[in-house]
């Protein structure tokens, strides 16, 4: 079982950081010691570049770069200026201190993986760990060594629009996918040529924005900040990540990016963190916006002070450091530590050795191999959440497609993916055609908000002419990511309306969504036979939906995030804690069958909505493939354990359908009594298994100590002893259940 090691921890670092850091300590100080006070800041300094414009760098650019005034730069476009910046620093800066180019390489570089919450959806830590390593073998051949991912955010509110980016809402499941992340860019040592530092992003409770309203103010009592938003991020920087990007929101008063308590208690004297620390683009001018900075020299204090190592674009430290320190404000041996942050990643990147980009690093994108990974993760991350016996189809079926994302090229990559190249994206229309499968192509509507209904008389004919409807729907890329959040998350323009017109046909329909968040389809789910979630799936979407649909495979992705019926639920998410009002001894009546004029409902029990009830409209976890399992028989190796022990839970796993299959067994445990209330139940496991149909097998679980701990209101982080129940079932609302007792021995 993967264990989530909590504050308490004094683990080692598992990657080169220990040993390997020590050894440049020597060259990092008697570099530091020849520095002059604006170099030292220099280092500090992380830029932009004019990038998109063609032909000569700005010449106050170069020679900033000459005077060792700037230490990294970001989205620098051309590999030529990677060189020409690079060359001027290491021969003509006055200590030749190598730059480091930093990029957003979110899901792929060039061959484009699925949306991160498309691979959170995969609960495979394998295949985000090619991705990362396929997309860090790609980006680091145009010389990008720094990676402004994983963006390890808690989500629970689907109109936030960097959902898209994030791993889903829980803290276990984003744990063990964040630490495959880090791997994968960083390959086994960041010395690798072929290695890009990881940035674990964003520090901290950005997800947490009120009402899902990017940038927004997040309150987090503390106990809920390091059971839920910390295991993540704390999981990372064991695996070795080397930087972290503090976020843009204020936490609980105090923005992140001038947070001294966040940035040296937590990240550096609990966790540990040996990295170094960079904000957010202008994160630190910000805080005078927030209303925290007076001006911009008292923002370049706050972040100094609080254990800032590196500003992103805006420029304070560049104006106002030195003043700061020459009024002793700041003091020159904090920016030194500052400076050794850098340089130590700058020498485990190698970059002294080996600054400019590696010619033995002839990376060829778009390789079979990179797509051929690509399509699996694709495959991975789809959800089937609805299937009336109608997928797979026969290959032979005529098929209408219809719907604005059945060939859309760029739409299809996503979010962030400014450097995939559409052309080479496989679109599912363009991958049916090459597979024969007969084909009758309408948009329906042009785009995804098109609101026009012209185009659906030719949707219905071809509807007509045919056996099965495929709709290819959801939302266009840009409508999830930064800044792109929505009030409610249906299908937006005439969506919803063709598919309506489309089901009058009687033609069963597929609907497959493409979209960066949940997508509400409460209005046409008894509309549709079938429903797959593809995500943003990337450039290999078209061949992995094939597949699926095809009967190649199965889908395999299970939901990391809970799916409303509306996006009045939210915040909404499978581990919430109970009320006094059980709603298991709670009816529900929709409010329109409450009688005209009642003055009491009989109903003021469990919390919920009296036009969306208890429940979401699928619960995290969730997802079918295209055979059945039982669950049997759980059982428990012990029923009373003392607070240092652990135990073994299993079930018998049946594959009862008629094909082989993959399931994901998940296990949850709930602490039924504590010293602050606990969530209804915690993901603590999960295991894919492949079966053979008719094929039985026990699946084992061990439950840890670690996996019981929990931060209590005194902020301790232990195990407290009394009754557990335990559930092993494919989501986060069915399962067995078993149960057992912590006594106070330990
Ligand atoms: C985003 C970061 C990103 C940075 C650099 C910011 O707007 O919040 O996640 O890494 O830009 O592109």
């Amino acid at each position: 079982i993967f264990t989530i090691i909590f504050l308490t921890s004094c683990q080692q670092k598992q990657t080169d950081t220990t040993p390997s850091t020590r050894q440049y300590e020597a060259s990092i100080n008697e570099l530091v010691a020849k520095m002059t006070l604006e170099e030292k800041i220099g280092q500090t300094s992380l830029r932009g570049t004019s990038s998109r414009v063609k032909g000569e760098l700005p010449q106050a650019l170069k020679d900033a770069v000459r005077e060792g005034k700037i230490g990294a730069f970001l989205n620098v476009m051309n590999t030529d200026y990677v060189t020409e910046l690079q060359k001027i620093a290491v021969e003509e800066s006055p200590n030749g201190i190598p730059l480091i180019f930093a990029r957003d390489i979110i899901h792929g570089f060039k061959t484009i993986f699925p949306i991160p919450l498309g691979m959170a959806a995969s609960w495979d830590a394998e295949v985000t760990k090619s991705s990362s390593r396929i997309a860090a073998i790609e980006a680091s051949s145009v010389g990008i060594r720094w990676t402004f991912a994983p963006m390890l955010d808690i989500a629970r509110d689907g109109r936030w629009g960097r959902i898209a980016e994030s791993p889903g809402e829980d803290p276990y499941l984003a744990s063990v996918l964040g630490k495959a992340y880090v791997e994968g860019f960083q390959g086994d040592s960041l010395s690798d040529p072929t290695s890009m530092a990881a940035c674990i992003k964003h520090f901290i409770g950005y997800g947490a924005a009120i009402g899902g309203r990017d940038y927004n103010t997040a309150e987090i009592p503390e106990s809920l900040l390091r059971n839920v938003y910390l295991p993540p991020f704390e999981t990372a920087i064991n695996a070795g990540a080397a930087t972290l990007m503090t976020s843009f929101n204020e936490l609980n008063g105090i923005p992140a990016s001038g947070n001294e308590f966040l940035l040296k208690q937590v990240l550096r004297d609990e966790l540990k963190f040996d990295g170094f620390v960079v904000s957010d683009w202008n994160s630190v001018t910000e805080m005078i916006t927030h209303g925290y900075a007076k001006d911009e020299k008292h923002a370049a204090e706050l972040a100094a002070n609080s254990g800032m190592d590196m500003e992103m674009t805006s420029q304070s430290y560049e104006n106002h450091l030195k003043e700061l320190i020459e009024e002793g404000k700041v003091s020159e041996a904090q920016l030194d530590m500052y400076v050794k942050d850098i340089l130590r990643i700058k020498f485990r990147l190698n970059l002294f050795k080996n600054p400019y980009i590696s010619t033995d690093n002839n990376v060829d994108f778009y390789s079979d191999s990179h797509l051929e990974e690509a399509k699996i993760a694709a495959i991975k991350s789809t959800v089937l959440l609805k299937n009336n016996q109608i997928l797979p189809l026969n290959k032979t079926t005529k098929i209408a497609l219809i719907g604005p994302l059945a060939d859309a090229p760029h739409e299809q990559l996503g979010t962030w993916t400014f450097d995939g190249d559409k052309t080479q994206t496989k679109t599912p229309l363009k991958t049916f055609i090459k597979n024969n499968i007969n084909v009758n192509y309408a948009l329906g509507t042009a785009y995804s908000r098109d609101k026009s209904t012209k185009g659906f008389t030719e949707a219905v004919s071809k509807a007509k002419a045919s056996d099965v409807i495929v709709f290819i729907g959801g939302e266009e890329a840009i409508l999830s990511g930064e800044a792109h959040s929505r009030a409610t998350i249906d299908l937006p323009g005439a969506q919803e309306q063709l598919i309506k017109e489309l089901a009058k046909t009687g033609k069963p329909i597929i609907l497959v969504i493409m979209a960066g968040r949940p997508i509400t389809i409460t209005n046409i789910i008894d509309d549709v036979d079938a429903v797959l979630m593809a995500w943003h799936p990337g450039t290999m979407g078209g061949p992995a939906l094939h597949d699926i649909i095809f009967g190649d495979t199965e889908p395999k992705g299970r939901l990391p995030i809970t799916w409303p019926k509306t996006a009045g639920q939210y915040p909404l998410f499978y581990n919430h804690k109970n009320t006094g009002r059980p709603a298991n001894n709670s009816t529900f009546v929709h409010l329109d069958s409450i009688p005209i004029g009642a003055w009491q409902s009989s109903l003021g029990n469990a919390s919920h909505y009296l036009d969306a009830g208890f429940t979401p409209h699928f619960p995290f976890g969730y997802g079918l493939g295209y055979t059945t399992f039982s669950y049997e028989n759980i059982q428990i190796s012990k029923d009373t354990i003392g607070l240092n022990e652990a135990l073994q839970v299993k079930v018998l796993l049946t594959n009862t359908g008629d094909r082989d299959g993959n399931e994901i067994v998940q296990l949850y445990v709930q602490d039924i009594v504590g010293s602050i209330t606990r969530p209804i139940k915690e993901l603590k496991g999960f295991k894919a298994v492949h079966l053979k149909k008719g094929a039985q097998q026990e699946v084992t679980f061990t439950i840890s100590p670690e996996d019981l701990k929990f931060v209590n209101h005194k902020l301790e982080n232990k195990v407290e002893p009394g009754d557990f129940n335990v559930f092993i079932g494919p989501n986060s609302a069915q399962g067995l259940k078993t149960s057992f007792l912590i006594t106070t021995k330990n």
